[in-house]
């Protein structure tokens, strides 16, 4: 009798081990069908862990009409569109040689102007592929340096700007604009300079409560000079100096940047060694998280102004 009572209980205990489930999941479709929505955390796992952490998530975006910001993949160079409430703006073009990879992005994003043409400095791997993009896109203001120089790329972007017949806006430090609801702010160059890369301009854009640092190829001189003009550097994204060469990205100016995210535009096996080891080493040891097209290829960081959220191409 005592066995067969204890063959009871174990039937009774697998009974009770299959059922607890299948009530507990009644209550929570009861629950569902009663409000009609899903619970927060059973909608989308990701956003609790996003407030909750205030990370970078590799998801769709809540809400793209806000800000997003395209690290666009050119090779060994520089190319950033920022798209802000219908609003777009675009940061250097990467070399000639891309102009066809700038345009095609900027296609697929539905971009028909460009509200802000940014070139940071004369080389080519900067301004090379905004001289089609300039050619072929509705612009409005067209911000360039005072720096000047003698290649075929700098005069075929000048040519382009006054068959536009538009007009140069020298970059002033501490001129602002809006982008949306954005808004962003000269910090550099300062002043003048022999390199070419210090001349670059230098931005912050915000957007709410969040913020990126744009540097272009700005190295060590310009990045001390913003540093004792007090310049207000603290950004959540710092777009790498100089396609984190040593010259830039020093430690004061990384202290002071202090990003949580950090992005590096440079390409694959380039013949620099870039990035140097001891600038993502810095990045490292900081716990900032890095992005890097030559390893991410297009980099997508968009933001609602409070959360910002990853993409990459891969
Ligand atoms: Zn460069």
């Amino acid at each position: 009798m005592a066995g067969k009572k204890r063959r009871l209980n174990k039937r009774q205990r697998r009974l009770l081990f299959i059922a607890l489930p299948l009530v507990a999941l009644f209550i929570i479709f009861a629950n569902v069908c009663d409000k009609g929505v899903l619970p927060a955390w059973l909608q989308n796992p990701l956003d609790s862990a996003n407030s909750a952490t205030g990370g970078l998530l590799y998801t769709q975006p809540q809400n793209s009409k806000d800000l997003s910001v395209h690290f666009i993949d050119v090779g060994q160079g520089d190319c950033i569109l920022i798209c802000c409430n219908g609003k777009n703006m675009l940061i250097d073009g990467g070399t000639p040689q891309e102009s066809g990879t700038v345009e095609n992005y900027l296609r697929g994003q539905g971009i028909k102007s460009l509200e802000y043409v940014v070139g940071t400095h004369p080389h080519d791997d900067h301004i090379g592929g905004l001289v089609s993009v300039i050619k072929d896109y509705d612009t409005g203001t067209i911000i360039l340096n005072d720096a000047i120089t003698t290649t075929q790329t700098y005069e075929n972007l000048l040519k382009a700007i006054s068959d536009k017949k538009k007009q140069i806006t020298p970059a002033r430090v501490n001129d602002s604009y809006r982008l949306g609801g954005a808004q962003f702010v000269i910090l550099a160059p300062i002043r003048d300079y022999d390199d070419l890369n210090n001349t670059s301009v230098v931005l912050k854009l915000t957007y709410k409560n969040r913020s990126f640092l744009f540097t272009g190829d700005a190295s060590e001189e310009s990045e001390k000079d913003m540093l004792d003009a007090k310049s207000d550097l603290g950004a959540d994204v710092l777009k790498v100096g100089h396609h984190g060469s040593a010259t830039a990205t020093t430690q004061d100016f990384l202290d002071a940047v202090n990003p949580q995210y950090a992005v590096i535009s440079v390409g694959r096996g380039n013949s620099y060694g870039l990035p140097n080891t001891e600038v993502t080493q810095r990045l490292e040891d900081k716990g900032i998280e890095v992005f890097r097209t030559d390893i991410d290829k297009t980099v997508v960081l968009e933001s609602d102004g409070q959360n910002i959220i990853g993409k990459e191409e891969k």
